[in-house]
């Protein structure tokens, strides 16, 4: 991609590269035992739910997943045809409407099994260890066998049974997990898809994929487990929009937090923490800016930073900065800027604001 002055957006623009994420779904296929699921919660980690499902199926993912119901059905609305899970719904959301469309759903209780309207194919969900979503243990036994009756009245059927794992204690929550599927098999049931692993699990811990992974990081370029070389999808970019030169001591931005340390160049760029940029990564942050990495200077305003270019000439209005990029061209990661902030990618690349301009490339 080419970043002239000539393709300068507007404002901040958010370039995904499908390719990216094709190449990590191949990565994550070749090393999962069973199936993959392409795990496109939070409007597919920011990157689009529908680009990411499309692009992940078409490299050999087989199901979608999603937490919320709402998110299953938009997927559908847009054309999404194959195997697709929703396991975060309180009891009273529209089941009929899941059946439908043909989404799978978790059960996580008695309350929720209750819930099902006649047809519904269920995910039983057990909690192996994180006290988060799916039924404790103490409760499983009776979920499994009123699951039974209401498979054998005919009303649900048992696909799958689900957990997920909290990080530490990986081998404990697999002996959980087994045991689990050993109380719904003692119950009668035969559910086709066990499924355990996330990111991190399928690229490090072969014994937690049983039929089935669930990855959603790691299709986006995010590798939880720091073990593998992923191919970042997103880029975010932001033209300068004003030049000016300082002098040495010069305060910059909001409160004075930062001084010009030497006569200098500073660059105005439209991005700021309404864009997603964390403000607590200010002090840190860097982008990249004609080739260099500049240091963003004061604090992140709303809207907005400014960048010390250094205090040669160079730099111009309608230049384009690399906030964060896949970093093959010198530019810094989301993986950076989530150590800059002290949080992790994920809430670097779900936390995007609406501003940016949105442009897919590499698409089907
Ligand atoms: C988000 C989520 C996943 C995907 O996790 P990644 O680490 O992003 O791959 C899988 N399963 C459940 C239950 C989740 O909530």
């Amino acid at each position: 991609m080419s970043l002239t002055a000539l393709d300068a957006p507007a404002g901040a623009r958010i370039t995904v590269d499908l390719r990216a994420v094709a190449d990590n779904t191949r990565t994550l296929v070749a090393r999962a035992r069973g199936e993959v699921m392409a795990v496109v919660k939070a409007d597919g980690f920011g990157h689009g739910a529908v680009g990411v499902a499309r692009a992940a199926l078409g490299a050999g993912a087989t199901w979608l997943g999603v937490t919320g119901l709402g998110e299953a059905l938009a997927l559908r609305a847009s054309g999404l045809e194959g195997p697709m899970l929703s396991w975060l719904n309180p009891p009273g959301a529209d089941f009929a409407a899941a059946v439908g469309q043909r989404v799978d759903l978790a059960v996580p209780s008695l309350a929720h099994l209750a819930a099902m309207p006649p047809g519904a194919r269920i995910h039983l969900h057990l909690d192996t260890g994180m006290a988060r979503d799916g039924a404790a243990e103490d409760e499983w036994l009776a979920l499994c066998r009123a699951a039974r009756e209401a498979e054998l009245r005919g009303r649900v059927a048992v696909i799958g049974v689900m957990s997920h794992l909290a990080g530490p204690d990986t081998p404990a929550a697999v002996r959980r997990f087994r045991e689990g599927v050993a109380i719904a098999y003692g119950m009668g049931l035969r559910p086709r898809v066990r499924h355990l692993a996330a990111t991190a699990a399928t690229l490090t811990e072969p014994d937690t994929h049983f039929d089935l992974v669930r990855t959603g990081a790691g299709l986006v370029g995010i590798d939880p487990s720091g073990t593998t070389v992923l191919r970042g999808a997103m880029t975010l970019t932001a033209p300068v929009v004003e030049v000016r030169r300082v002098v040495a001591g010069t305060p910059v931005g909001y409160d004075h937090t930062w001084r010009a340390p030497r006569d200098t160049t500073l660059a105005l760029l439209p991005v700021g923490y309404a864009d997603g940029l964390p403000r607590s990564a200010g002090p840190r942050g860097e982008v990249l800016l004609g080739g260099r990495r500049c240091r963003i200077a004061g604090r992140i305003s709303m809207d907005q930073i400014v960048v010390d270019t250094g205090p040669g000439e160079g730099v111009r209005v309608g230049d384009v900065a690399v906030v964060f990029g896949p970093g093959l061209g010198g530019e810094p990661t989301v993986a950076d800027w989530a150590t800059w902030a002290g949080t992790l990618p994920h809430e670097i690349v779900t936390g995007l604001g609406s501003r940016p301009h949105r442009h897919v490339v590499g698409g089907n």
